[in-house]
C-alpha cells in the first residue's frame, strides 16, 4: 500500500501528453490553452468616446461650443476639430483629431447651432485612450490555463479566431457487478441501481469530456474480458467495482491477463483504498472501488490529476484548502480520511462542518457535502476551532 502523494506522483509520471489541436474560439471553453496568446492589436485600437455626447478641445471655463456635425461608432471624422467647436459623438466612435474631451449628452442643451454645457466638463473626461487596456504584443493569456467563459471575449477582441489547445483524452466508463442494474429497470431483491455510471459520466462532462459509456459487466471473467478489452482502446478507462479483496473482485486479474501493467493497487486513503492504477501503451486504467464515495473521491483525486497532466494544465495536483472545523470529529482511520463535509465562508473564516455519513456507500452524505475534509492519520480527534484541510468538490 502506498501513500496518496506517491500515488499522485506515479500517475503523473505515467501520463502521456495529448496532441495540440487548433479550435475556433467559440469551441475552446474548458480546454487548456496550448500557446501563449499575445495581443495582436492595441485595446482600444484607437482613442474613442466612452459616452454618447460631444467631443471638443477643452478650454478652461468655456461652456458653449459650435456644433459641426456627428460621428457614429464605426465612422471617422477626417477634418481636425477647430477650437471652440464640437462634434456629436456616439459611444465607441473614434475621437476626432484635435479633440481631447467628451461631454455626455445628458449635461448639455442645444442653443441654435451651439451646444451649451449645463455642468462644467472635466478635461480629458469620457475618452478611452488607445492601448489603455492592453498594448499590442502584451501577453493576454498564458499557455497552461483553462479557457473560461470570461476569457473568451478577451481572446476574440485581441485578434484571435482560432486557438491552439490541448486535445482532451477519451474516457471510457465500465461498471462492474452482477448486482448492478441500469436506471429505469425493475429491481429484484439484492440488486441496486448503477448510480456510479451516471455519476462518473457527469464528472467527466464537468471537465469537458463526453465519456463513452460501455455498460455493466457481470462479475465473471468472460464478461469482464470482453468489455475491458473494448475499454482499453480509449485513452483512459474508468472501471467501477471489482477491485477489492472479494471472491468476485476479478478486475485486476483480468486486466493483467489483457496485458495491462499494474502501477499500483491500494492507496492509504479512506474511502477508496483498493484503487487500482495501470496502463497499456495507449490507455491509463483506473479501477475505482464500487462504493459511490470511493468512486467520487477516486475521480477527484486521481482521474482529474491525470487529465490535467495529459492536457498540460499549469495546475496538475489536487488543490487542498484550509478551514476551521466547527464540531468535534473523531476517526479511527489508519489512512488519510476524506470525509464528506460542508464548508462555508463566515465573515472571511472558512468553517468546515462534517456531514453525518454512514460510510462510503452513503450517497445521501455525498449529496449533502460540498467538500471532503481530510482527517490525518496522526490526528484522530479534532476539536471545534482546529485547522483542517479540505478538497472542494
Ligand atoms: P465492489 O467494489 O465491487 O466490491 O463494490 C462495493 C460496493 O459498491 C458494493 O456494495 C456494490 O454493490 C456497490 N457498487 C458497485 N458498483 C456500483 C455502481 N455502479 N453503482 C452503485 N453502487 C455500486
Ligand atoms: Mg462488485
Amino acid at each position: 500500500m502506498i501513500e496518496i502523494q506517491k500515488a499522485l506522483e506515479l500517475i503523473t509520471e505515467n501520463c502521456r501528453t495529448m496532441p495540440k489541436i487548433e479550435l475556433p474560439v467559440h469551441e475552446c471553453l474548458g480546454y487548456v490553452c496550448a500557446e501563449d496568446l499575445y495581443a495582436k492589436l492595441d485595446m482600444p485600437p484607437f482613442d474613442k468616446s466612452s459616452m454618447d455626447g460631444y467631443a471638443f478641445k477643452w478650454q478652461d471655463s468655456k461652456i458653449e461650443y459650435i456644433n459641426d456635425g456627428i460621428i457614429a461608432a464605426g465612422d471617422s471624422f477626417d477634418e481636425p476639430i477647430e477650437e471652440g467647436h464640437c462634434i456629436a459623438i456616439m459611444t465607441g466612435a473614434p475621437l476626432p483629431f484635435g479633440a481631447d474631451t467628451v461631454i455626455p449628452v445628458e449635461i448639455t442643451e442645444k442653443a441654435g447651432d451651439k451646444i451649451r454645457f449645463t455642468y462644467p466638463a472635466k478635461k480629458c473626461a469620457n475618452v478611452s485612450y488607445k492601448a489603455e487596456d492592453i498594448k499590442k504584443d502584451a501577453l493576454i493569456f498564458p499557455k497552461g490555463k483553462i479557457i473560461r467563459t470570461q476569457d473568451i471575449a478577451l481572446i476574440v477582441a485581441s485578434g484571435y479566431s482560432k486557438v491552439k489547445v490541448s486535445s482532451l483524452p477519451e474516457i471510457a466508463i465500465l461498471n462492474t457487478g452482477s448486482e448492478i442494474i441500469e436506471p429505469g429497470e425493475p429491481l429484484d431483491y439484492g440488486q441496486i441501481y448503477n448510480s456510479n455510471g451516471t455519476m462518473l459520466s457527469i464528472m467527466a462532462q464537468n471537465i469537458g469530456i463526453n465519456a463513452e459509456y460501455l455498460g455493466i459487466a457481470a462479475d465473471d471473467e468472460k464478461s469482464l474480458k470482453t468489455m475491458l478489452s473494448i475499454g482499453l482502446k480509449s485513452d483512459i478507462l474508468l472501471i467501477s467495482g471489482g477491485v477489492s479483496m472479494g471472491e468476485f473482485d476479478l478486475v485486476p486479474k483480468v486486466l493483467l491477463d489483457l496485458g495491462v501493467k499494474q502501477i499500483f493497487h491500494k492507496v492509504r486513503i479512506k474511502p477508496g483504498k483498493p484503487v487500482f492504477f495501470g496502463k497499456t501503451d495507449k490507455c491509463l486504467v483506473f479501477g475505482l472501488p464500487g462504493n459511490p464515495l470511493s468512486n467520487f473521491v477516486g475521480f477527484e483525486l486521481f482521474v482529474k490529476t491525470a487529465v490535467r497532466k495529459m492536457t498540460g494544465s499549469e495546475i496538475v495536483l489536487p488543490v487542498f484548502s484550509e478551514g476551521i472545523i466547527s464540531s468535534q470529529f473523531k476517526h479511527r482511520a489508519d489512512r488519510k480520511n476524506f470525509y464528506p463535509a460542508a464548508h462555508k465562508n463566515n465573515d472571511g473564516k472558512i468553517i468546515v462542518t462534517p456531514v453525518i455519513s454512514h460510510g462510503s456507500a452513503d450517497i445521501s452524505s455525498l449529496s449533502k457535502s460540498n467538500c471532503f475534509m481530510i482527517a490525518d492519520i496522526d490526528k484522530l480527534e479534532y476539536s471545534p476551532g482546529d485547522k483542517i484541510q479540505f478538497l472542494e468538490v
